[in-house]
């Protein structure tokens, strides 16, 4: 099991830039096609810069067309956690960091194989290792 970690406002706003915060810990979105990381295809691990817990490879990652780094599988089946989001008046999937808890994305079921998942996740909160 993935230990839990939890943090004061005021020590998240320490360790993560604005933009980082607003999407971690207030659930902000950033803007389609503004992350480095989108075309990135190094290979390596993407883990949460928040608290380091390792969320995606980079052989899961696939070009969605959206703007927003995707994913078809997490990189383990306790890496992440799933709410339900029915805000701005849409059924959708939550994705959150199990580790910190911290808002990463959304995941469909538009994806690619071999999952047919897409796990639409913020890339300002991903920390690229590479391998
Ligand atoms: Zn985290």
């Amino acid at each position: 099991m993935i230990k839990k970690i939890q943090k004061t406002d005021a020590e998240w706003k320490k360790i993560l830039t604005p933009e980082q915060y607003n999407i971690l810990r207030k659930k902000g979105t950033e803007a389609p096609g503004s992350c480095s990381l989108l075309r990135n295809k190094e290979k390596g691990v993407y883990a949460c810069v928040g608290c380091g817990n390792k969320l995606f490879k980079s052989s899961e990652k696939f070009d969605s067309g959206t703007g927003w780094p995707s994913f078809f599988e997490p990189y383990s089946d306790e890496a992440l956690e799933y709410h339900e989001d029915n805000s701005w008046g849409m059924k959708r999937v939550e994705v959150l960091c199990a580790k910190c808890g911290g808002h990463l994305g959304h995941v469909f079921d538009d994806g690619s194989a071999p999952t047919f998942k897409r796990f639409c996740i913020n890339g300002i909160v991903l920390k690229f290792k590479e391998l």
